[in-house]
């Protein structure tokens, strides 16, 4: 399948358009972003890791039942892709309290929290993607209510699926974050996993030493980046 024009290029990946409108080329880049841009790296090979990743965890997904959006890996940093309307609302599932949550509510980073949890935040740049609610995601149209609550079902079955892996593999699923596309085929329309599911998306800990193995790496400069990222595909078994 031939690259057809860029349509969009993100942070950390490039999109490119092919002779089929219903089929796009996801390219994941080296550069690591952090805190909206503010800080830049280039990160030899983190592109190529989280194409296989990513691809891993999609694939077992499908197989589960899931729809996503990814058809097949073409080559080392590149997917293709179904073209999907991606609704512009990141889900976060977390397990224990970290990050955003922590600063935000004073919870202690690692807190179990009593169930997983479920927030949504609105995906614009220039407003630092603010949390929302389901009522300003139905009020601002940006999801209908039955596709929030299914946004809550797929968001939950992901995290059963990948706090597993993840559990197998020694590494504790913090959280993570996913997208989710519409789709509108004639053998399925409704909602799909979308983007990427890596070590750019999730918080992972070992579960023996506590270290991270995921993006904070980069944003709290505490290692190096590609060793965790290879420790996580080393561990899935995947290279
Ligand atoms: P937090 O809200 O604590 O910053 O992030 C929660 C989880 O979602 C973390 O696993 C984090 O990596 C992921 N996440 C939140 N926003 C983004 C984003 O814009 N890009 C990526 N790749 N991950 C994000």
């Amino acid at each position: 399948m031939n690259k057809g024009n860029k349509l969009y290029e993100g942070k950390a990946k490039i999109i490119y358009e092919t002779k089929d409108k219903n089929l796009l080329i996801q390219h994941f880049k080296d550069d690591a972003t952090a805190f909206n841009n503010l800080k830049k790296a280039k990160v030899d090979g983190k592109g190529v890791l989280n194409n296989r990743i990513s691809e891993y965890i999609l694939t077992n997904l499908s197989q589960l039942g899931i729809k996503t959006h990814f058809i097949k890996r073409l080559n080392m940093r590149e997917q293709l892709v179904k073209s999907v309307e991606i609704i512009p609302l990141e889900v976060v599932v977390r397990n224990y309290a970290a990050g955003s949550m922590s600063e935000r509510l004073a919870i202690k980073e690692g807190t179990r929290l009593p169930r997983p949890i479920v927030e949504f935040y609105y995906k614009d740049d220039n407003l630092n993607d603010p949390i929302v609610t389901e009522e300003h995601a139905v009020a601002f149209n940006w999801a209908s209510q039955l596709e929030l609550d299914e946004m809550v079902t797929l968001a939950l079955r992901v995290n059963d699926f990948l706090s597993g892996v993840m559990l197998a593999a020694g590494i504790r699923l913090i959280d993570f974050k996913i997208e989710i596309g519409r789709v509108f085929e004639p053998e399925f329309s409704g909602l799909v996993i979308a983007d990427e599911i890596s070590p750019d998306s999730c918080r992972l800990w070992d579960i023996k030493t506590g270290n991270k193995l995921d993006k904070d790496v980069f944003r709290k400069d505490i290692g190096n980046l590609k060793d965790a990222y290879t420790e996580v595909a080393e561990r899935l078994g995947i290279i």
